[in-house]
This record gives structure tokens, C-alpha cells and sequence, in this order.
């Protein structure tokens, strides 16, 4: 940390602290299993100071009211500095998280993106919608105001940059707020906190506290003087936030898990360049970041005919994936974030094959690599929508293999999830392309790719995948209110009641 000592990781009013009780945690490098840095364990103390200092910053201070044009500013200077500490910010984010540097560069790049398009966006608009109220006497304007004091809470698999589709819309609407990373991975988001205070944002506007999500995250989310809570992180978690949020009825944005389906047609394989990248795409799909990633393509959904060949060539490459720590030459793929991770992985596998799934390859702790979480990429095959590994997001490198014989059982299969997040679909027919992504119920559905997304566009999910939406234009409306001025010119008396 640059201008602090190590412990002291609580940004809040403009200062830096350690914890008020004096707790601290190690942060574990996930490739050795041992400790590199240290930071403070807040707790809700910690966590009623940094929201008392977000309301001062709101309610008196100028953020809010400071002119769209400067609050843009200051994001694009937020992205130029990102973009100077690029390689040391990508470092960090591939030590902590378990990623490989390559990764964590590419992360921060997006992360600077998201700055700068929230930045253009809110730079771009005229300030409010004129309403025809259908009379030259009344003007009517709907306005955009920002909600208020907002709790971030993100996950470890990426932390700043899921962090940044909170902090930048967030920032650009006029709030002030205060973001809790993950207890794991908390290094970058502290990071990116000191570059807001050196782009110049007021005291006060930005606040973090570092620790549990069981302390602080959950006082975040129930607290009076908080007006919206976004948390990012898994189902579970998710629905505890929204019940604490539920009594003091404060906005609630929630990206949750997912359960994505990978549907690949055989006529999407029918040349050797089209079976080729689809099954390259199907790899990236699963192991990237070993998994770890919320719209990971872990089901795979494969037209019968073509499935042996496809799963055949999917599982060679997959057990030639280059595993080991995120920062050597060569490594395409780091560890497991925690031991708990991995053990929840194990246990998902172990499941599976008591439930008959085949395993194609993986299934174990790779041989060479020391005390890291890691683990080898894993095929199942023969598996059924009933399984627990199916049913349910395992969140590491494990793929299922189902099939499909009609376009409406493929359809069947991949919408057959509580989740909806995102998926694909690999065909070369353009018809039956738009035909299957029209049906899939998932926020995000790709034809013939996977993963990318872009900051213009919403990202979000149906079902437990979660409320709300990041990115896009809906991505910046959640952090606003509307608010309907209707002034009338030539006020008269109304004279409904005659006494
Ligand atoms: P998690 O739910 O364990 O933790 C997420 C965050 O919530 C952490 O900061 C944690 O400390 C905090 N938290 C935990 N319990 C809390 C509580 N009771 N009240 C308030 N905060 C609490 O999730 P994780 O294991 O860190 O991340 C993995 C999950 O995140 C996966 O399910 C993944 O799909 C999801 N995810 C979703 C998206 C998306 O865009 N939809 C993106 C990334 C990750």
C-alpha cells in the first residue's frame, strides 16, 4: 500500500486506519498457500464509521452537486492513472486472486473501460426529460438524482473490475459510497480507492472497509443511512443481504451466481475449422480462470451425433492445459482461489460420479505444484439435468457433458436452471440462431462466442442470477432516483371543495 502502513486498509473521511478493534488478516497467495500481505479486519464498527462519513460526504459535502462535466473528468483521470499502474495493479490482482498475470492485465484494462464509459455517458446527457403536460402554463422536467449513500459489496474471482461496475456508475451519478471487497481479495480494491483520492475526489465520498462479509457486509446492508446496497457474490449470501436490506427498504441491486449452458449444434461442427472452434471456444468457455467466473460455460449441451469427437478432443486439450502460478512463462491457468474452494469442488465431483457421471479427464489434484489450491481441469461426461453438479454453480474447472437430440430439448436443457445468467449457442444455421437465443432465459446470450461482454450493454441475470442490472445505460440508472418537477406558471385556485 503506498501512502499507509501495511494494516491499514480502512479508508474512511479521508483517512486511512487500521481496524478500531486492532484485528488484522493475512492474505494468502492462492499458488503457494502463503501469507503476502496484510491488511484490517473491520468490523461493524468500523463499518458504522465509513457510513456515517458517506452521509456527512452527501449530504454537506459537493459531490453531488458538483457538475457532471467535472464528476466525468475525474473518471477519466481515475482511467489514466489506471492505466499508468497497469502492470502493478495487474500483478496484484493476479497474486491475489489466482490468476495469471496475462489475466490480471487484462482486467485492469477493463476496469479502466468501465470508467471511462460511465465517464462519456453521463458527460454526454442533456440533464432531464422535458414532459408535454399539455398546457403552456406548467413546466415539467423528470431529473436524475443520485440515490444517496450506496454499500458496494464484491466477490474474489474479480475483484477490482467488479468492484469498478459499482464504484465508476456509482461515482458518475453523484453518490458517495462505501465498497467491501472480499475478505480474500481485497488488495486492488484498496488500491483503486488511493487513486480516487489522487485524481482529487473529496474526502469522504469514497470509503472502504476490508473484512467479513458476516460483520461488515451484513451491517452494510442493514443499515439506516445506507440508501442502496449492490452486492455482487454468490446466491446464498445474496439472499441474506437482501432480507437485512428489506426492513429499512433501501434499493437492492444483486448479480448472483449462474449455471451457464453451452449448447453446440452439430452443424456448427460440420468443417474442421467450425469443429475446431467450437471446441476451443467450449475449453475457454469451462477452465478459464480455472472456472472461477460467474457466466463460466460448465454445461456443456452437445447435439448427440457429434458428441464422442467433441468431447473426445475437448478432454485432450483440457489435460494439456498448462497449470502453476499466474506469473511464469507459460502458465495458461492458476489455482484455486482457497483450500475451501477446492474442497467444495472436490466434494461437487465426488457427487457426481456417485451419481454415474464419466470422468474424461481431471478429477484431481495435479502432481508438482506444491501446497497451491490447485486442480486439474475436469470432464464429466454422461451427465443428467438432475445431478447436483448440474443443478448447482460449482465454481471451479469442471465441465458436464449432457445431449440433445431436437432443437427443443436443447432449449428445455438450458433454460432447466433456477439461475440465468448467460449462455451460447454454436450453430451454423442463422435461422435456428435467432430462433434458440429468442427462447434461452438468460441475461446474456452469445451466438457462436462466449464470454465477451461490453460495457454499452447491460449485464445481469434472470431468475436467482440476480435483480438489477450492471453496465449499460440500466447500469447507471440504478444508482439514480427520478425525481418529477412539474411547475405551474399561472397557479389558479382549484375550487373542488365550495366552503
Ligand atoms: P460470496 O457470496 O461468498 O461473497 C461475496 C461478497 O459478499 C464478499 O465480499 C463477502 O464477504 C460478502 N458477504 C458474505 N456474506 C455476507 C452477508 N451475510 N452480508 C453481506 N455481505 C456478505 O461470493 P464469493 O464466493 O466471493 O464469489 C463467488 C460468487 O459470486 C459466485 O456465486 C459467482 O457466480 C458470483 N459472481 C457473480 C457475478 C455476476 O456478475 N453475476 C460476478 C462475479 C461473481
Amino acid at each position: 500500500m503506498a501512502g499507509q502502513q501495511a494494516q491499514q486498509t480502512i479508508h474512511a473521511g479521508g483517512e486511512w486506519r487500521a481496524a478500531l478493534s486492532g484485528a488484522t488478516r493475512d492474505i494468502i497467495d492462492p499458488a503457494d498457500a502463503q501469507p503476502f500481505a496484510v491488511v484490517a479486519e473491520g468490523d461493524e464498527k468500523d463499518t458504522d464509521l465509513a457510513v456515517a462519513a458517506a452521509r456527512q460526504a452527501f449530504d454537506h459535502g459537493d459531490w453531488p452537486r458538483t457538475p457532471v462535466a467535472e464528476r466525468a473528468a475525474l473518471l477519466y483521470r481515475v482511467a489514466d492513472l489506471l492505466m499508468r499502474d497497469r502492470e502493478r495493479l495487474g500483478l496484484l490482482e493476479s497474486r491475489d486472486a489466482g490468476k495469471t498475470l496475462e489475466e490480471g492485465r487484462i482486467d485492469i484494462d477493463c476496469v479502466a473501460d468501465a470508467f471511462r464509459y460511465f465517464a462519456g455517458l453521463v458527460a454526454a446527457e442533456s440533464g432531464g426529460r422535458v414532459v408535454d403536460a399539455g398546457s403552456p402554463d406548467i413546466h415539467s422536467v423528470v431529473v436524475h438524482e443520485p440515490v444517496g449513500v450506496c454499500a458496494l459489496i464484491t466477490p474474489w474471482n474479480y475483484p477490482l473490475l467488479q468492484a469498478s461496475w459499482k464504484i465508476a456508475p456509482a461515482l458518475a451519478a453523484g453518490n458517495t459510497f462505501v465498497v467491501k471487497p472480499s475478505e480474500i481479495t481485497p488488495l486492488t480494491t484498496v488500491a483503486l480507492i488511493e487513486l480516487l483520492v489522487e485524481a482529487g475526489l473529496p474526502a469522504g465520498v469514497a470509503n472502504i472497509v476490508t473484512g467479513p462479509g458476516a460483520s461488515v457486509g451484513a451491517r452494510l446492508a442493514e443499515h439506516p443511512d445506507v440508501d442502496l446496497v449492490s452486492f455482487t457474490g454468490g446466491l446464498v449470501s445474496g439472499t441474506k443481504v437482501a432480507q437485512a436490506a428489506a426492513p429499512s427498504v433501501k434499493k437492492v441491486a444483486l448479480e448472483l451466481g449462474g449455471k451457464n449452458p453451452n449448447v453446440v449444434f452439430a452443424d456448427a461442427c460440420a468443417t474442421e475449422e467450425g469443429f475446431d472452434t467450437a471446441v476451443d471456444q467450449a475449453l475457454n468457455a469451462a477452465f478459464i480462470h480455472s472456472g472461477q467466473v460467474c457466466s463460466a460455460g460448465g454445461r456443456l449441451i452437445v447435439e448427440e451425433s457429434v458428441r464422442e469427437r467433441f468431447v473426445a478432443e475437448l478432454a485432450a486439450r483440457a489435460s494439456r492445459i498448462r497449470l502453476g502460478r499466474g506469473t511464469d512463462d507459460g502458465v495458461e491457468c492458476g489455482p484455486l482461489v482457497s483450500g475451501q474452494q477446492r474442497d467444495k469442488v472436490e466434494a461437487y465431483i465426488a457427487s457426481a460420479l456417485a451419481e454415474g457421471a464419466v470422468l474424461r479427464t481431471g478429477g484431481k489434484r495435479p502432481e508438482g505444484l506444491g501446497e497451491g489450491y490447485f486442480y486439474e481441469p475436469t470432464v464429466l461426461d454422461a451427465c443428467h439435468r438432475e445431478m447436483k453438479v448440474v443443478r448447482e454453480e460449482v465454481f471451479g474447472p469442471v465441465l458436464t457433458v449432457e445431449t440433445f437430440r431436437t432443437e427443443d430439448e436443447a432449449v428445455f436443457l438450458a433454460n432447466d436452471t433456477e439461475y440465468g445468467l448467460a449462455g451460447a449457442v454454436w450453430t451454423a444455421d442463422a435461422g435456428r440462431a435467432r430462433r434458440v437465443a429468442g427462447r434461452l432465459r438468460h441475461g446474456t446470450v452469445w451466438i457462436n462466442d462466449f464470454h465477451p461482454y461490453l460495457p454499452q450493454a447491460e449485464w445481469g441475470g434472470f431468475g436467482k442470477s440476480g435483480t438489477g442490472r450492471e453496465l449499460g445505460p440500466a447500469g447507471l440508472a440504478e444508482y439514480r432516483e427520478s425525481k418529477h418537477v412539474y411547475q405551474n406558471l399561472a397557479p389558479k385556485p382549484v375550487r373542488w371543495f365550495a366552503g
